[in-house]
């Protein structure tokens, strides 16, 4: 059977050229280039330049917008070639996803003046303002506010585990415009903004990086009497976490396509070193103790590709898929981590070199299972929403 008679479902090298493409890049930017930027807390903005300029950034972004105007699977692919090749897509993956918001629910005005420049990489709108130190994801109950006050919105507030909003020009803010006590339904009156960063960085809003385990670029927000035009609202105020919740399926298998990456990575590695690698006369591999945990977690990620790319198909075919993005962002993050064990496990003391990547990569990929969602949230929408389980929370 070669590659074209491979039915879709099935894993197989499909989008050829683009994973090619990636994989060209990648190779320029190696194990040494992502242990660095991790030692010095790092962005990878020459990574992110190449990916830029090889037009990789903009795949979502309609072709009348300067984009590619690919589909959902192609722009995952792009993702998991990244994790795959020992990369981390962190740094690249929000340019590509975060317009959504703005390209389904902004004003025309919005998409013409915006889309372009962030397909060009002229913008950067990388930053992503829902999670707040006090409320997690208890979304509804978030404690920003944005009160109208003429032509513009003030807002006060704060935000955690803002990624990249250093690296930023533009961030997409979640805050309350009408108060919860005032809405009929707690999912009401929370309104997005696009923020143009650059009017406000040391004029209303604070960043502060956090120190973290894995270099993800991440930081904490403060909004002091931030003053933001009215122009900056996207879509209809009280509407904006339906706004953004329209995004959150495609994030989702976005993100699973980089587990599935991750997980290709640990297990070719582990195969290599446990082939290598001899003890007691033998090759690790040659003991079933080695080989079934590198077996078992090449089972479970491979299960969870075909989940991965089920979604991918539904969200593609317009057909509802919150069930299936939701399963495969649980089973790839789940795959991944099993990988990832798999791997330190094999590798032994040398896991613990840093030179082997082995775990930069184990703890970049354990984030997977914390965010964008953490796996209690979503085994609660499953059995909520899928199973009909009493609501848990
Ligand atoms: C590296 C990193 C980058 C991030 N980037 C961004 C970003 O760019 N923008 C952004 O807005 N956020 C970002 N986040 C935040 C991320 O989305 C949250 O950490 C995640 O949603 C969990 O929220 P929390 O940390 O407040 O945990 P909490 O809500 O405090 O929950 C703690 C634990 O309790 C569990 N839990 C809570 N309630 C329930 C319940 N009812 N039932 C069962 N279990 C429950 C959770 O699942 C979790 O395991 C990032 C986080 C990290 C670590």
């Amino acid at each position: 059977m070669n590659n074209n008679d491979t039915p879709k479902a099935l894993p197989g090298d499909d989008y050829s050229e683009i994973r090619d493409g990636v994989r060209r890049i990648c190779a320029d930017f190696p194990g040494s280039y992502w242990r660095n930027l991790d030692e010095q807390e790092a962005y990878p903005s020459d990574f992110v330049k190449a990916m830029t300029d090889a037009g990789f950034l903009s795949a979502l972004i309609p072709e009348e917008y300067g984009g590619a105007g690919l589909p959902l699977r192609a722009a995952g692919v792009v993702l998991e070639e990244i994790h795959a090749c020992g990369g981390n897509a962190g740094a690249t993956h929000a340019q590509m996803y975060t317009m959504g918001t703005v390209l389904r629910h902004g004003s025309q005005v919005q998409k013409e003046t915006y889309l372009p420049q962030i397909a060009s990489g002229v913008l950067r709108l990388q930053a992503f303002g829902v999670t707040e130190p006090t409320t997690g994801s208890d979304t509804t109950r978030l404690k920003t506010r944005a009160v109208r006050d003429g032509d513009h919105y003030v807002i006060n507030g704060q935000k955690i585990w803002t990624s990249r909003a250093l690296h930023s020009d533009l961030m997409l803010l979640l805050a309350r415009t009408t108060p919860l006590e005032e809405v009929e339904r707690r999912t009401d009156g929370l309104s997005v903004f696009l923020v143009d960063m650059r009017e406000v960085i040391g004029n209303g809003m604070t960043i502060r990086p956090i120190k973290a385990m894995i270099n993800h670029n991440t930081t904490e927000v403060f909004f002091d009497n931030m003053h933001i035009p009215v122009s900056s609202l996207v879509g209809q105020e009280g509407n904006g976490l339906r706004h953004i919740m329209d995004g959150m399926n495609a994030e989702r298998i976005l993100v699973s396509h980089e587990s599935i990456g991750d997980a290709k990575w640990f297990t070719k590695t582990s195969v290599r070193y446990a082939n290598e690698r001899v003890v007691f006369n033998r090759p690790i591999g040659q003991n079933q103790g080695i080989q079934f945990p590198i077996a078992k977690a090449y089972a479970a990620s491979q299960a969870a590709e075909l989940m991965v790319r089920l979604a991918s198909d539904m969200f593609e075919a317009g057909l509802p898929c919150g069930e299936q993005a939701n399963l495969c962002k649980l089973l790839s993050s789940e795959a991944a981590w099993e990988a990832a064990e798999a791997c330190v496990q094999t590798h032994g003391g040398f896991a613990y070199a840093r030179e082997y990547d082995v775990e930069r990569k184990w703890r970049e990929c354990r984030v997977q299972r914390t965010a964008p969602i953490s796996t209690n949230l979503i085994l609660s929408y499953v059995a909520e929403h899928v199973l009909g389980l009493p609501r848990s929370y």
